[in-house]
């Protein structure tokens, strides 16, 4: 319940891009997050992750889920 209200107390805002972040210090590079994105959207590029298409991410949170570096998260 708390978690649905934070999303939509951020459907209110008016950014026109995603909620999708990376800490990028954070991220190791390990893929674990790429490997569970069922859009296909990550990638590993000199070893840490990029986001191909955020305009496409349905914000499943899967891919921070799956990091155990607490890389990923989302505004
Ligand atoms: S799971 Fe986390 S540490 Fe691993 S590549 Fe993804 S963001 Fe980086
Ligand atoms: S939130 Fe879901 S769709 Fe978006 S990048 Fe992460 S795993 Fe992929």
């Amino acid at each position: 319940m708390e978690k649905k209200e934070i999303l939509d107390n951020q459907k209110s805002d008016p950014r026109p891009v995603g909620r999708w972040i990376i800490y990028i210090d954070k991220c190791t590079g390990c893929g674990e997050c790429v490997d569970v994105c069922s859009l296909g959207l990550l990638y590993i590029e000199n070893e840490k992750v990029k986001m191909k298409e955020e305009r496409y991410c349905s914000e499943c949170e899967d891919c921070a889920r799956a990091c155990a570096f607490r890389a990923i998260t989302f505004r």
